[in-house]
């Protein structure tokens, strides 16, 4: 099942994103909606620390986090920090495709063997590091994984719009994704 859905003018924005945050981001980052001025951030961002990701957006729109897969399971603090502090009532939540946390344990022996080579560690802690961390950070499926985030953070934080999305490395482009 395709689940999803390419924002390419803002009838595709599903409703319940239209004039939120969420749905400004579409527009900035897809649709070249002119740039606005804030004074506060309006939205938390949670996205992989992937280097192919560049997100159009105004100065001073956003929070971002970036984390390994969009996974906020360890960023926990700082997502609370941002609602409670920062003001923020939306969270978009960014898989992307291609993402280097999908099936982790393939890239077991770049792993430690990078470690070894080019920051001098010895293989054995190399292979225990990945060993203990890798089951935390593989999030097995870009998509199913942030939909999965999305609904652990909406339990945690009832009050506050949480949208997953994805992220096209192809064409650079966000995408909805339908739930259910
Ligand atoms: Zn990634």
């Amino acid at each position: 099942m395709n689940r999803l859905i390419t924002v390419s003018t803002t009838d595709s924005i599903f409703p319940e994103y239209r004039d939120t945050p969420i749905g400004l981001l579409l527009e900035y980052h897809n649709l070249n909606r002119p740039l606005d001025e804030y004074a506060t951030a309006q939205l938390l961002i949670g996205m992989c620390m992937d280097n192919r990701k560049h997100l159009r957006i105004p100065d001073n729109f956003a929070f971002i986090l970036r984390a390994g897969g969009a996974n906020l399971r360890y960023s926990e603090f700082k997502v609370s920090y941002a609602i409670a502090v920062g003001g923020v009532k939306s969270i978009a939540l960014i898989g992307h495709t291609h993402c280097g946390m999908v099936n982790l344990i393939s890239k077991r022996d770049a792993f430690v063997q990078g470690l070894v080579e080019s920051a001098g560690w010895n293989r054995e802690r190399a292979e225990e590091h990945f060993m203990h961390f890798a089951p935390m950070f593989e999030i097995g499926n870009e998509t199913g994984f942030v939909l999965s985030e999305a609904a652990r953070l909406r339990l945690r934080y009832p009050k506050i719009q949480v949208a997953p999305l994805l992220y096209r490395v192809e064409d650079n482009l966000l995408c909805l994704i339908k739930e259910n």
